[in-house]
């Protein structure tokens, strides 16, 4: 028999070559009939080393984040590929109550105009993931360049004067004032003045 029902990658998990109308779609990812068996099954191991496969359909994705497992969730968070309601749900404290997912959204690439929501949790290493994102936006980091802790407050510093030059205006800096500017706050003691006492 000619193979014209089988198409593309093999599935990772069950090594069968998948329908037409459900390709594998990326090396490494499996059939849907794997995926559907992963999400159905009640071992929080099972469903929790799906969240991990590559190539995720969107439905199964869509499901894994709304898991009753956090375990599950703190998996589907480390996935760069989640569309926006998957960030944005994971990402909001009032509808997710797990700190280790809160934690890893708080670097996920794009948390983007969530970050506020998160910026406003009552946790430091939240905090910390924010001022290392490049993907938060000045508006939060200028909340964070205030922050009591030394590392968040110069981390979101440094972020804020990055974004406020593009490299092109960098480029035409005397190169004096350049290294001043890319110089730790800490270092730098103009930049921080203190009123005369
Ligand atoms: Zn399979």
């Amino acid at each position: 028999m000619a193979k014209t029902e089988t198409f593309g990658d093999r599935c990772a998990t069950c090594r069968k070559r998948p329908a037409v109308a459900a390709p594998v779609p990326a090396p490494g990812g499996c059939c849907e009939p794997c995926w559907r068996r992963a999400l159905a099954s009640p071992a929080e191991s099972d469903r929790s080393e799906a969240a991990r496969r590559p190539g995720a359909p969107a439905w199964a994705l869509a499901a894994l984040a709304a898991d009753q497992s956090p375990l599950v969730r703190a998996e589907v968070a480390l996935r760069p590929d989640l569309p926006d309601e998957i960030v944005a749900a994971l990402a909001d404290p009032d509808r997710e109550p797990d700190r280790t997912v809160l934690r890893r959204m708080a670097k996920h690439p794009s948390l983007g105009a969530h970050a506020p929501r998160l910026a406003a949790v009552d946790d430091l290493v939240v905090h910390r993931q924010l001022a290392g994102n490049p993907s938060t936006p000045a508006t939060v980091l200028a909340v964070l360049s205030r922050h009591t802790d030394a590392a968040v407050r110069q981390a979101a510093r440094a972020r804020l004067v990055g974004a406020a030059l593009d490299d092109d205006g960098r480029s035409r800096l005397p190169v004096g004032v350049r290294a001043y500017l890319t110089a730790p706050l800490g270092r730098n003691p103009a930049r921080n003045p203190r009123s005369p006492g």
